[in-house]
Parts: C-alpha cells; sequence; structure tokens
C-alpha cells in the first residue's frame, strides 16, 4: 500500500509544487497557516485539479496530467473529514451513518455496527446531532467516511474546532483507526503534539514547497522544519509495561521492540501492552555530565551525545540512549560549560511531569 502524489499548482498569489509519497499509517501533512495543506488535501480528493500532477493511491492512478488522466470526485473513493463534522442536522446518528454506505460501492467493507463499535458511538446511534458533544459529532464524521469504504482517508484539521478535553478524547480514536482499520490516512495538523501522537510519516510544508520528509522521529527533531523550532523534540514509539497506582505513575518501555528505555510518566489510563507515541520537547530534558544524585526527577537516563547543533543563543543536543535518540535544548554557554562534545557520556534528565505535556492521554480516558 502506497501513496504517491506529484502536484503543481499554480494561482495569482500562491504556487505549490508538492511531491511525497506515504505508506500504509497515518502521514501528516504539516506546516503553518497558508503553507497549501487544504491544497494538498482537495488536490487528492479531486475538489481542486493541477496544471500538472500524478497521484496514485494503492496502485490506481487517479490523476496522471500527461495521460490525461482525471477520475472525478465521486470516482476517487476518498473519504474526507473536515474541521467540522458536517452531519445532517435532522437525521439521527444511524441515518447520518448510513448516508455514508449510500457512497460505498459494490459490497462489503465494515458493518455500522463494526465502525460503531471502532469509535465508540454505539450508544448514541438514535441521538440527534446536536445533542452531542464536538468530539462525538467528529467520531460520527469519522464513522461516516468510513462506511463508504475508501481506498484513503483525508483529514484536515479534524481537531482543531474542538478544545483540549474533546481532543484528548478523540486522539485514542484515530490511534484505534489507524493501528486496526488497515486505512491509509492523510491527516492535516499545524499541531506538533498532534503530529508526534498520530502519525507515522510527516511531510512538512512550507509556503507550497514540501520542506522536509520522513519518519515522525526524524523531522520532529529538526527544529529548523518545525514552525515553532522551541517545540522540537524527540518521539518515542513506547509500549505501556505496567502501572504503580500508589506513587501515581504509569512505566512505559521502548522504543519499538528494543524496550531499552524505560520511563516513568504520571498515570495513563490504558492497558498494559499498548503502544504509545511519546512527545518528550527538547526544552524539557536537562544533561549532566555525571549521574545526578539528590534529584526529585524520576527519569535518569544514561546516553552518549550524538551531535550538536547551535541554534541562535541555544544549543540542541541530540543523545543517544541504546536505541532512542532524545533531543535537549540548552544554552549555548551551559554546553560550553559541561564541554560537550561528539561521543562524550552524559545522563539525560528528563521530569516526569514533562511526559504529561503534548496530547498524552489523560487519567480519565477509557478505551
Ligand atoms: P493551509 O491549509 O496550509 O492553511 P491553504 O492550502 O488553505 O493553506 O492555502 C494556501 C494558499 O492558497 C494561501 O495563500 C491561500 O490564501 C491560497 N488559497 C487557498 N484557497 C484558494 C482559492 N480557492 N483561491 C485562491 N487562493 C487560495
Ligand atoms: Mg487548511
Amino acid at each position: 500500500m502506497t501513496i504517491e502524489v506529484d502536484v503543481a499548482l499554480r494561482r495569482e498569489t500562491f504556487s505549490l509544487e508538492v511531491a511525497f509519497t506515504a505508506d500504509a499509517g497515518l502521514t501528516a501533512l504539516f506546516g503553518r497557516s497558508g503553507s497549501g495543506k487544504t491544497t494538498v488535501i482537495d488536490l487528492i480528493a479531486g475538489l481542486a485539479q493541477p496544471q500538472r500532477g500524478r497521484i496514485v493511491v494503492d496502485g490506481t492512478v487517479l490523476l496522471d496530467t500527461e495521460k490525461g488522466v482525471r477520475v472525478p470526485v465521486h470516482r476517487r473513493r476518498i473519504g474526507c473529514v473536515f474541521q467540522e463534522a458536517r452531519l445532517l442536522p435532522h437525521l439521527s446518528v444511524r441515518q447520518n451513518l448510513r448516508f455514508g454506505r449510500l457512497f460505498s460501492r459494490g459490497a462489503g467493507g465494515p458493518s455500522l455496527d463494526a465502525v460503531a463499535d471502532l469509535l465508540g458511538i454505539a450508544a448514541l446511534l438514535e441521538r440527534r446531532p446536536a445533542g452531542l458533544s464536538g468530539g462525538e459529532r467528529q467520531r460520527v464524521a469519522i464513522g461516516r467516511a468510513l462506511l463508504a469504504r475508501p481506498r484513503l482517508l483525508l483529514m484536515d484539521e479534524p481537531l482543531s474546532a474542538l478544545d483540549e478535553a474533546r481532543k484528548r478524547e478523540i486522539l485514542p480514536y484515530i490511534e484505534r483507526l489507524r493501528d486496526e482499520a488497515g486505512l491509509p490516512i492523510v491527516y492535516v495538523s499545524h499541531s506538533v503534539a498532534e503530529v508526534a501522537r498520530l502519525a507515522s510519516t510527516v511531510v512538512v510544508l512550507d509556503a507550497g514547497r514540501v520542506a522536509g520528509q520522513g519518519p515522525v522521529d526524524a523531522v520532529l527533531r529538526r527544529a529548523d522544519l518545525i514552525p515553532d523550532g522551541a517545540e522540537a523534540g524527540s518521539v518515542l514509539a513506547m509500549t505501556v509495561e505496567g502501572h504503580d497506582a500508589a506513587s501515581g505513575l504509569t512505566r512505559l518501555t521502548g522504543p519499538g521492540e528494543g524496550r531499552g528505555l524505560r520511563l516513568d510518566v504520571p498515570l495513563l489510563a490504558l492497558p498494559p501492552g499498548r503502544r504509545l507515541n511519546l512527545r518528550l520537547p527538547a526544552r524539557d530534558v536537562l544533561l549532566a555530565t555525571e549521574a545526578p544524585r539528590g534529584l526529585s526527577a524520576r527519569n535518569v537516563l544514561p546516553g552518549r551525545v550524538a551531535s550538536l547543533r547551535e541554534e541562535g543563543a541555544a544549543c540542541l543536543v541530540e543523545v543517544a540512549c541504546g536505541e532512542a535518540i532524545l533531543l535537549a535544548r540548552l544554552t549555548r554557554a551551559s554546553a560550553l560549560d559541561l564541554g560537550l562534545a561528539e561521543g562524550a557520556p552524559v545522563h539525560a534528565i528528563v521530569k516526569s511531569v514533562a511526559l504529561d505535556a503534548g496530547l498524552t492521554p489523560g487519567a480519565r480516558i477509557e478505551i
């Protein structure tokens, strides 16, 4: 399963030239407002036409301007979810979901009940949209899109109209969709926290061009690619190992299968074995040249300096801790005081409360 996008579009005040490929999983289109994210979504959906372009989804050519192929919108089998749920107000949730089914061609695809279960909306089926929370409405909109049996799901800032609590509520469902529905997703966002949590691959757009692309951990460590560089950090694919209710902490191991790293974070309502992309902002990581003693921070991780990069008055240090790479942001003066150099042994210190920032699941979520 791959998606290939290579499009060029010229408007009076804006030109866009974007090429990327994505595999299954969730690909984030990330960039500041006006960088062209929605335009790319419109081009993939067929809602806008590029001057030149080729778009292939899972071997099916949807657009090839050189060969004169332009599959119309309704034949593309692409599901779209926007900032607003756009449900039909006079229909129940069940009828809204069935409305999605109307657009599916042929048999097969998930049942309405399976989709309702996946998205946690089974109890809402007879309700009307007006009585639902914003997060619930968005889950219904996602369900409606899924029932049309799309080959690709496009989501354009689906959480940006929701408050923090509603975002936290819906994120686990998008993770399940990514992991269980087997459907590739292109997801637009300008939030580092959201991208870190959800994306496997990130394509960074800047003024209609691709500024960088790659695996989420590699891209989000690059301060130069992030609109607000101070938000750079590492993303670790961790697994919930267990909980200690007495101390109010959850232990995570990772990243990936190696599981060399252990991190204690404020209690998460996720079952042991659940995987989780954990964002660790560079500004929340301290470095010490010796193992600190008499320190309240829970997580002290021995490692080695992998690279150093100066950025204004700051110094960004990549620290290899086993398989994981953590990013630390220090002042240049501190980096100098510590005598940091490539290969030097260091201890990375992470406050466990720091790990609660950035849309990690709150303790109230049960899924
Ligand atoms: P983003 O989704 O990243 O915020 P958009 O793709 O919406 O960015 O917009 C990219 C640029 O194209 C912006 O400069 C915007 O003003 C312009 N633009 C968007 N839609 C249109 C349109 N229909 N006609 C002309 N210009 C547009
Ligand atoms: Mg947009």
